[in-house]
């Protein structure tokens, strides 16, 4: 039929053509614009950069250096006045809503020259990409109706919407207020959902909030982050050289003595150590009061499990008024959340001595050790096996 283009596809090719295409777009925004360009986690060939630079001007009008210099800043400013799109701040329905307006709003000259260093500035770029960066979606508009015929409107259409709605809305919302958190970081950050693939793996937004300069943004045995099979794929042929910067940090079994590498290797892990502490003290001495103090902490146990090992900038409040009565009244949850806290103001303290932060992790440990709390102790033997060094 004439109507239905030079390609005559059936509805359902057209819907797998549609969704093939607008994943190309994804795997554009999180390994060329996000992994390779804002946080420059990852080495991409050449050609392979200009591919995803060429298809995210012909299906999304983004500009490189806008891109990455808008997340950068989102990065550094994290939950502020500052940032460009924190639904903390702004609100989740706005950030959902109007996610690219918000994009379009932080660009400006001062965000790009601050935030917008080590990106592309040669002639196809100026002359093309960025002074005209709406004909690619208007050539888009061209090829789709000569393509798919009258169906390429439709087609255009969601794939204008594919990126506000899924990157700009659901990652940058719904990334910072719903889902779990492996680990601690200092915002709001969540993993959406384990089987990192819709997005592209930036579902797994706390796991990248806590670790941004790794190119693999899942962290545990059921996370599948799509974007790093990629990357192995291409690396395979050549096209891509990962630079993730793991945690250099290595448990030596049976390493009982400590020095400042010990204290070094620690702060290395923060986050996994604090994800550890919350698994292997907090939660087991918190089901044990459980049990021997049923009517206080058993109708708020999840919140109370919750609370006790949250950041503390992002407590409200009124749950911390709720958190403290419970420790006031329960010296041994008391005992564990202040221990935390300690552990922590070894790489929090600025401007303090390495041999200092070594006596205060050997206080720690000696303290942790006469506690009479099991968990704590075994955890004190644990912290001393660290080292910058495997065996
Ligand atoms: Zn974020
Ligand atoms: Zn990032």
């Amino acid at each position: 039929m004439w109507y239905n283009g030079l390609l005559d596809l059936s509805v359902l090719q057209l819907v797998l053509v549609t969704l093939g295409m607008t994943h190309v777009t994804i795997v554009s925004v999180t390994l060329y614009l996000h992994r390779h360009s804002a946080h420059n986690s990852l080495d991409l060939h050449p050609a392979v950069a200009h591919f995803f630079r060429f298809w995210l001007w012909l299906t999304t009008s983004i500009i490189t250096k806008e891109w990455t210099a808008i997340h950068r800043k989102h990065h550094a400013t994290c939950e502020t006045e500052n940032d460009p799109h924190s639904p903390v701040v702004k609100g989740l329905r706005k950030v959902v809503l109007e996610g690219a307006e918000l994009y379009a709003e932080a660009a400006t000259p001062e965000t790009l020259e601050r935030y917008g260093q080590r990106t592309p500035t040669d002639w196809v770029e100026r002359n093309v990409y960025t002074r005209h960066n709406n004909l690619g979606i208007a050539l888009l508009a061209v090829i789709n109706l000569a393509l798919f015929g009258v169906h390429g409107i439709w087609i255009w259409a969601v794939q204008m919407m594919w990126i506000p709605v899924w990157a700009a809305g659901v990652v940058n919302g719904v990334g910072h207020y719903f889902g779990y958190r492996n680990y601690e970081c200092a915002d709001n950050a969540r993993n959406i959902m384990p089987w990192a693939i819709l997005i592209g793996g930036e579902e797994l937004h706390n796991n990248h909030h806590t670790y941004p300069n790794s190119s693999k943004l899942s962290r545990r045995w059921f996370e599948v982050d799509i974007g790093w099979g990629y990357i192995r794929m291409l690396q395979l042929f050549g096209l891509a050289k990962p630079k993730g910067f793991r945690p250099i940090a290595h448990s030596v079994p049976g390493k009982q003595d400590m020095d400042v590498e010990t204290v070094q290797a620690i702060a290395n892990n923060r986050f996994d150590i604090m994800r550890q502490y919350r698994k292997q003290v907090m939660e087991p001495v918190l089901r044990q009061q459980k049990t021997l103090m049923e009517d206080t902490i058993k109708p708020r146990y999840r919140k109370i499990r919750r609370l006790l090992s949250r950041e503390v900038s992002l407590i409200k409040p009124s749950d911390q008024e709720q958190l403290d009565s419970i420790l006031e009244t329960n010296p041994v949850l008391r005992q564990i959340y202040d221990k935390s806290h300690e552990l922590q103001a070894l790489w929090r303290r600025r401007g303090v001595k390495q041999q200092e932060k070594l006596q205060a992790l050997m206080e720690w440990c000696r303290d942790a050790e006469a506690s009479g709390i099991r968990y704590l102790e075994e955890f004190s033997e644990h912290l001393k096996s660290y080292s910058l060094r495997p065996v």
